[in-house]
């Protein structure tokens, strides 16, 4: 349910029908627009059918929300949401997803060498990027691929950040790890095989940590801010959402990045979207032209796999960029974002 208050409601209105939903076992979020204010209402439908939502002092109208997902709808928060990421290191840097800015994250596919870590996250900042991606628990399609470094690889990364400055990006696959992981990133990827991994979601949404969900590889628009809603349901509003890619017919790529879903979201959704061209692309030469079109659709955040050298990547390499190629990327995304009305 929404309700919208009258452009002249009062604190005190706004109060009552804050306190009216809770009397009657549902949640109250309240959004202050520049205009007027909008009261969203969640919780179980059929108890709200019976309510007088509308009829209370200060309301100007209460309709259902029609979408399935509530609070990660655009009728449930109008203005776009900006989530900050406040540094934890000395010297760290701040991020805002959904702000002017087009975040730029990069990284290894997978955590590898102190070393390797440390001249990768030192170059892609040098370049412009404000956060460092790595995997340290990978879902991998064969058992028999690299499964990651682990804890060992979290505790790299926590590293790399206090001497670099960088935030984190990094995905957890198991509820067991969500408190340790959510402990060392200041971003949390649910990768796309587990977008629909609801117990997962559910313990993410328990966390304060920014959560970072990649979409389905057959997921639709529709499942995917269903996941974000999961989060939220849980009190988690730190969401955002990461077009990598669906399967199609097609085979010249390994996936078919969707740019639809940028503009798409944006119309469903407040919240900010970020677009990974190298898992959407599956080729390193590919992944420049379609991050450049990601900006020009008006994404919030790209994010790219990068290597010193993309051949000795534990994973991914055919799709990494190396450190030259992920900074001529930049220069021309910054361009593509002043003629968008953004910044880089
Ligand atoms: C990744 O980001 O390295 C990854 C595994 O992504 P996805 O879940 O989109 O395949
Ligand atoms: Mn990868």
């Amino acid at each position: 349910m929404i309700i919208v208050m009258n452009k002249k409601a009062t604190r005190e209105q706004i109060a009552h029908v804050v306190r009216s939903i809770h009397t009657w076992g549902l949640k109250a979020h309240v959004s202050k627009g520049e205009e007027r204010t909008v009261v969203g209402v969640i919780g179980d439908e059929s108890k709200m059918a019976a309510r007088p939502f509308g009829a209370l002092p200060g309301v100007e109208s209460a309709m259902p929300i029609q979408k399935p997902y509530k609070m990660a709808s655009r009728e449930f928060h109008p203005a776009p949401t900006q989530i900050v990421i406040e540094p934890r290191v000395k010297g760290g840097l701040r991020v805002v997803m959904g702000g002017k800015k087009v975040v730029v994250v990069g990284g290894p596919c997978s955590v590898e060498t102190p070393a390797i870590m440390i001249k990768t996250a030192r170059a892609i900042r040098k370049s412009g990027a404000t956060m460092l991606r790595a995997g340290a628990f990978k879902p991998r399609t064969s058992p028999y691929s690299f499964q990651g470094l682990g804890v060992e690889g979290l505790r790299i990364l926590a590293e790399v950040r206090e001497e670099t400055g960088l935030p984190i990006v990094t995905e957890v696959m198991d509820t067991r790890d969500v408190e340790m992981v959510a402990d060392v990133s200041d971003v949390i990827q649910i990768g796309a095989r587990n977008m629909q991994n609801f117990n997962l979601l559910k313990a993410v949404g328990r966390t304060s940590t920014a959560v970072m969900i990649k979409r389905g590889m057959s997921a639709t628009i529709e499942e995917w801010l269903m996941s974000a809603e999961y989060v939220m349901s849980q009190g988690n509003q730190r969401v955002f959402l990461c077009e990598r890619g669906i399967r199609t017919f097609e085979r010249a790529t390994r996936n078919t990045l969707d740019l639809n879903a940028v503009p798409v979201v944006k119309k469903l959704s407040h919240l900010p979207i970020a677009v990974d061209p190298s898992h959407g692309t599956g080729y390193s030469d590919l992944v420049a032209p379609m991050a450049r079109a990601g900006v020009a659709a008006g994404c919030d955040c790209i994010m790219v796999e990068v290597h010193p050298n993309p051949r000795e990547a534990t994973s991914d390499g055919g799709q990494t960029l190396d450190l030259p190629s992920f900074d001529r990327m930049v220069k021309q995304l910054r361009a593509i974002a002043q003629a968008v009305g953004r910044a880089l």
